[in-house]
């Protein structure tokens, strides 16, 4: 019997990962430069935690969670409810006022699977704790935009207010009165959400559903003079900061802990999964889980949809890819035998070295470099190493040069890396300071 992956869940191969470690270090590096600092958290939570946080009436919570039911525990579905609880569990508010935090990993819900949606996905999160100021929302939001445009790519950014515990409710009665008109037009789902969730049926994708909520009450007519206040204050942070965005009073959001802010950066080329990234306020939610009274706001992008984004990308620019420095052809025992030694002080002194060991004919191992995409050849024989001389061939440009084995092998290994980061643009060329033969 073959034993495959389980639906929904995906190997990502070697080639694919390349691009995910791209996206994490874009990350990485954005999200330090705003001051973030990373928090690694557990995959199993008490399943209580999601039920408190995400609502009982989401579709996440009623039908996405792989739960254990005898323990009740479940495999986190998003990552803010676990960043919350572990915020609260260690008491980290009285370290200081405002927290900066960010997760990378994966997520688990039982969705249907597709392009762009599986059942075990992979978030980078970022969450903002213990401040109110609607200058944080434009921050946070501009973040994410900067996130978009380092890796080279283009989203819009939707944004909507959600109100508070003062004015939701009645924006909520007078929308159930709206809906309660048209209940047999209704999709069978968003019939039910009437009475459990009827701001969800604002985003329902059924056409006869989004036809009707055209004409329904708007949310953004129904905000308190607070909550009106933080949206316009949020509105004009973002002009100051030239981000670009669309009100869109219709983005209600699948979580039930959103107050006030919420957003979408929305992709042009994911077909119906085009939200790339999404996030809100949840001033709540951290005292209704048991901790301070402390406001929040955060995001989360979807790596896999980036990464397809990116794919996307490339396929019009083709980029070349290096995945090593220099590639070391041997021919003969005793040149195996001294490029192997060579091969391993090169890639001491912070050079990427490959090399065959099979005996393949000049031909094969050429063929071989060029698949790695070395950027030189070193070409060895053993009547060249005799005469200590090999030649080292520049790949771009299939220009080659007799190269002297008159030295010891540092020596050589030390001569090689100057060729080779000599060879490089400025900008291009590693970080070798620290690594010394
Ligand atoms: P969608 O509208 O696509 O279902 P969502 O509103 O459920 O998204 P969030 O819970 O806000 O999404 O998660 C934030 C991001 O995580 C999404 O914008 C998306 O990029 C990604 N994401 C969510 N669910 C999945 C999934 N099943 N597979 C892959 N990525 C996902
Ligand atoms: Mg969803």
């Amino acid at each position: 019997m073959k034993i495959q992956a389980i639906n929904g869940f995906k190997d990502i191969l070697p080639d694919e990962v390349t691009r995910w470690q791209h996206i994490e270090q874009v990350t990485r590096d954005i999200f330090h430069r705003f001051n973030f600092k990373e928090i690694r958290l557990p995959i199993l939570e008490e399943t209580q935690l999601f039920a408190r946080s995400i609502g009982q009436s989401t579709d996440i919570v009623e039908k996405e969670m792989y739960s254990f039911t005898d323990k009740g525990i479940t495999m986190r579905p998003e990552a803010t409810a676990s960043l919350l609880r572990a915020f609260i569990e260690h008491g980290m508010h009285v370290q200081q006022p405002v927290h900066k935090l960010y997760t990378i990993g994966p997520m688990f819900r039982h969705e249907r699977p597709q392009k762009g949606r599986l059942r075990q996905f992979h978030q980078l999160d970022a969450e903002i704790i213990g401040a109110v100021e609607p200058e944080v929302d434009a921050e946070l939001m501009a973040m994410g935009q900067l996130l978009l445009a380092e890796l080279g790519l283009e989203a819009s950014l939707e944004v909507n207010s959600l109100g508070c515990p003062q004015c939701r409710p009645a924006f909520r009665q007078k929308l159930v009165d709206y809906l309660e008109k048209y209940t047999d037009q209704l999709c069978g789902d968003c019939r039910r959400r009437i009475s459990t969730n009827p701001l969800r049926v604002l985003d329902c994708k059924n056409p006869n559903c989004r036809e009707l909520v055209n004409d329904a009450p708007s949310i953004l007519d129904a905000l308190c003079t607070d909550c009106d206040e933080h949206f316009a204050r949020v509105r004009s942070s973002l002009d100051l900061l030239g981000v670009t965005y669309t009100p869109n009073p219709l983005m209600v959001r699948g979580l039930d802990y959103y107050t006030r802010t919420t957003f979408e950066f929305i992709a042009r080329n994911l077909g119906a999964q085009s939200a790339v990234g999404a996030g809100g306020r949840y001033d709540g939610l951290i005292e209704e889980l048991g901790g301070p009274k402390l406001s929040g706001i955060g995001f989360a992008m979807g790596i896999e949809r980036l990464v397809l984004l990116l794919q996307e990308k490339d396929k019009s620019e083709s980029a070349p890819r290096n995945q090593v420095d220099i590639f070391i052809a041997a021919l003969g025992d005793q040149a195996t035998l001294k490029c192997f030694q060579l091969a391993h002080l090169l890639r001491k002194t912070g050079i990427r070295a490959g090399m065959d060991y099979s005996g393949r004919s000049l031909k094969a191992q050429m063929k071989l470099a060029g698949r790695l995409g070395a950027r030189f050849t070193l070409i060895v024989g053993d009547q060249e190493l005799q005469e200590k001389k090999a030649g080292l061939r520049n790949m771009q440009d299939q220009s080659q040069e007799d190269f002297s084995l008159h030295q010891t092998p540092e020596e050589t290994a030390r001569n090689l890396k100057t060729i080779i980061t000599e060879s490089l643009p400025v900008n291009e060329r590693p970080d070798f300071t620290r690594r010394q033969i």
